[in-house]
């Protein structure tokens, strides 16, 4: 079944079911100064929750665009995180609860693909609940969960809450088993890699004070309106429906995975099984770049734009280790005039303002990337002067002052400097570039402090943001721990 056709089954499933169709809220977060991007689909029904506006209708269906830059490190390494993914989710304000939510998601799921449904296999679903959610727990067993599928989680996995005074409560959550040939046996506790989490539903039931962290308040009481907000990773139904191994692969995102193999001349899945931990490291580059060349179509076609701040800044260091990955898998030429075309053509039946707009959209991407292209051309020739001086003068390693320098002025990559001094024979003083690192850190951390930022999105770039620092970036560094 074609990605499409599942966000169509989804809004048409709920819509019978007297859900309003909402549309997807652009990605910047613009009503939320504590997000960059949306991350879920609630986002923009924030207010109703918060009881700050009135719901103009009881219950709602969207397929919202989402970021998630937290999970770019596991992009391509799991199957299952995108740094953009639309999540499919239906929303109940105030109307029906637990005993609504549970069976339409489990109706949705089951019923057979002729009858409009989703078709999964009841005997492969398992059912998450929180510890004492006897509720949650007895509604999955009368609709058809098996006791022995029904797992009890603490608060980590299985309660919501935003972090502050106001709704939270518990969330239930169903995956689905791909069989022993993607691990080990034993349910979503034992490995999250062969049971992929498809849906999670939350029930804002509590009211909650003295917050001290996510898992850290106190339950004051029972909502008087209790809501329901769902959310199911449509790219994870889509990997589930098409039979393949993880979310890179789908119908919407395999065509630009497969015109990177082309360019690089790299055979997708020749080393890899079928679990996430057993891919081949070129398999992974490949999914990053198909991954992250969608991810700067979605958000150039919302209005951002390359740039050394903020949601600008996230993007360009998205695009540049789209870029960085093509060029170590042997292409060295411009990459995204043949890459993001084909993202176009994958996205744009869903969001035909992509194909008018591309226009604009593919001028700030090439132009991206030929700006990281003549930073590369730059730092190379430092670079190569630096390997000479240093072998002139019979050293056996660069100093940790020159890479970072490199780094830091002209924004080449570290791994970059490694790789090209290893090929030169030359090491590289790490130690030497971790600590000058470490200071420009804490330079820029107390900096963030005079500033104030401290929100979760950004918070999960801000290393990101220091190893580049927001002011004097002019170039690339990798998105990966190591390397900041
Ligand atoms: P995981 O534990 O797999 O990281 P999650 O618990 O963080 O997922 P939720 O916050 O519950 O995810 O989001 C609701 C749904 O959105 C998930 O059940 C999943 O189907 C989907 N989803 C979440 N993160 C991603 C992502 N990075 N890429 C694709 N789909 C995602
Ligand atoms: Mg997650
Ligand atoms: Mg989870
Ligand atoms: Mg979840």
């Amino acid at each position: 079944m074609k990605t499409a056709e599942i966000k169509r089954r989804y809004l048409a499933h709920f819509e019978a079911n007297g859900h309003a169709v909402v549309p997807s809220a652009p990605l910047p977060a613009i009503s939320d100064p504590n997000l960059l991007f949306v991350n879920a689909g609630m986002v923009q029904f924030v207010p109703y929750f918060l009881g700050q506006q009135s719901p103009p209708f009881p219950r709602a269906v969207s397929v919202q665009k989402c970021i998630r830059t937290p999970d770019i490190d596991e992009v391509g390494k799991t199957s299952r995180h995108g740094t953009f993914f639309q999540m499919n989710g239906n929303f109940s304000f105030g109307d029906y609860f637990k005993a609504g939510a549970i069976p339409l998601a489990w109706e949705l799921s089951t019923k057979p693909v002729d009858q409009g449904g989703f078709g999964l296999d009841p005997e492969r679903i398992w059912a998450t609940v929180y510890l004492d959610d006897d509720e949650a727990y007895d509604l999955w067993l009368r609709t058809g969960v098996p006791a022995e599928r029904i797992v009890r989680r603490g608060k980590k996995d299985n309660f919501w809450s935003m972090g502050i005074p106001g709704p939270a409560g518990p969330c239930s959550e169903l995956y689905y088993d791909r069989g022993p040939e993607y691990g080990a046996e034993g349910g979503p506790e034992v490995d999250e890699d062969r049971y992929l989490e498809f849906w999670n539903l939350v029930f804002m039931q509590y009211e909650i004070a003295d917050v001290r962290s996510k898992e850290e308040f106190r339950i004051v009481g029972e909502l008087p309106k209790k809501n329901i907000d769902t959310g199911m990773g449509l790219e994870r139904m889509a990997s589930i429906l098409q039979g393949v191994d993880n979310l890179y692969e789908i119908d919407e995102v395999r065509p630009i995975l497969d015109r990177a193999a082309e360019l690089t001349g790299k055979r997708y899945g020749a080393h890899s099984g079928h679990a996430a931990n057993q891919s081949h490291p070129d398999d992974v580059r490949l999914r990053v770049i198909a991954d992250h060349v969608r991810t700067a179509l979605m958000l150039i076609g919302d209005g951002v734009t390359p740039s050394n701040e903020g949601r600008g800044y996230v993007l360009r260091r998205i695009m540049r280790r789209a870029i960085r990955s093509v060029r170590l898998l042997g292409w060295q030429e411009r990459a995204l005039p043949e890459l993001l075309p084909v993202a176009r053509d994958c996205m744009a039946p869903s969001y035909p303002e992509l194909a008018a707009d591309f226009e604009r959209i593919s001028a700030y991407a090439y132009a991206e990337e030929d700006a990281f292209l003549a930073t590369l051309r730059a730092g190379t020739t430092i670079l190569d002067t630096a390997i000479a001086e240093t072998r002139t003068a019979g050293g056996r390693a660069l100093t940790g002052d020159k890479a970072f320098q490199l780094h830091d002025t002209y924004g080449f990559p570290i791994d970059l400097t490694l790789e090209i001094a290893a090929e030169q024979g030359l090491d590289v003083d790490q130690e030497g570039f971790r600590r000058l690192m470490a200071d420009q850190r804490a330079r820029a951390k107390a900096d963030a402090q005079a500033r104030k930022t401290g929100h979760t999105d950004l918070s999960a770039y801000r290393s990101v943001l220091d190893a580049g620092g927001p002011v004097t970036f002019t170039g690339y560094t990798e998105v990966s721990r190591e390397s900041t």
